[in-house]
């Protein structure tokens, strides 16, 4: 019950998404500018779990005016289920507003963590994917993306320091009733991670920060460690040296690809397999 609801709440905000700009919304802006009572000795605080949420959010918007959301209540259920058992045993199990996972209607093999813990991933990724512990290797890579706070450490320290000295001046009540020129305050920050994590990629320490700590993930949530390189693998064959999508937004696969296996224990065998595979071919695309 308490997993169909948060999925009728993610679709919720999902149509929120869907119809709102592209942008960050002025609720938004004013929920940080309340939230934000900084002085200009604090300007060179981190992001917090609430502005990294609504960061996120913003981010997100963008993502969705690029690609449509999958319409398959079963699919969008099954994949949070499994992205929620894989971000319980992540090294962030908990963040602001919490995990919500959604399928993008594109047949391009790709995913995106958009701060705060909002993780799309597409159909053409879940239709690669030959079984459940190879989604879970999926979500489980982008869950340790916002684990590390990757998107949101993409956002310069300039351009952060910029939005909090703004913030902490005696302006910031004006800015939070003249909704526009705070959004345009926050548009650079969102920016930054829409870029990141769309066009160029995070790093590959990043990246492979991101495979070690899926793997260990696995490993934890009663999955196959081996699904990483087995996914891996897959999409090696499929796309060979490929130039798009998650080619682009990550190292050479064949690079993730031994760097992965080199890390990866034996698989301890697990009774809830035939479980996960019925599943699994329930939603199969
Ligand atoms: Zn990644």
């Amino acid at each position: 019950m308490r997993r169909r609801t948060m999925g009728a709440m993610f679709l919720a905000l999902s149509l929120t998404l869907v119809w709102g700009c592209a942008g960050m919304d002025y609720a938004s802006v004013a929920s940080i500018a309340v939230k934000t009572t900084v002085k200009a000795a604090e300007a060179s605080r981190p992001i917090s779990d609430s502005e990294e949420y609504y960061i996120g959010r913003a981010v997100a918007a963008r993502v969705l005016g690029t690609s449509r959301l999958v319409q398959d209540p079963q699919l969008t259920l099954y994949v949070n289920e499994v992205g929620e058992t894989v971000a319980r045993k992540s090294p962030r199990p908990h963040t602001y507003k919490g995990y919500h996972f959604a399928v993008l209607d594109s047949s391009e093999p790709n995913a995106f963590a958009c701060p705060g813990g909002l993780i799309f991933v597409t159909k053409g990724l879940v239709v690669m994917c030959g079984n459940e512990d190879e989604l879970a290797a999926v979500l489980a890579h982008e869950v340790a993306h916002i684990a590390n706070k990757d998107g949101i450490n993409s956002i310069s320290k300039a351009r952060w320091t910029e939005v909090l000295t703004t913030l902490g001046t005696e302006t910031a009540k004006q800015y939070a009733g003249a909704g526009g020129q705070l959004i345009t305050l926050f548009e650079g920050s969102i920016d930054d991670v829409f870029k990141t994590i769309v066009v160029n990629g995070y790093s590959r320490a990043a990246e492979e920060a991101a495979d070690a700590q899926a793997i260990k993930t696995l490993q934890k949530a009663g999955y196959d460690p081996g699904a990483m390189a087995a996914l891996l693998a897959k999409m090696m064959a499929k796309k060979g040296a490929g130039s798009s999508g998650i080619f682009k937004t990550h190292p050479p696969t064949g690079d993730r690809l031994a760097k992965v296996k080199s890390e990866t224990p034996a698989a301890t065998p697990n009774k809830m397999e035939a479980v996960r595979t019925k599943r699994f071919e329930s939603i199969k695309m």
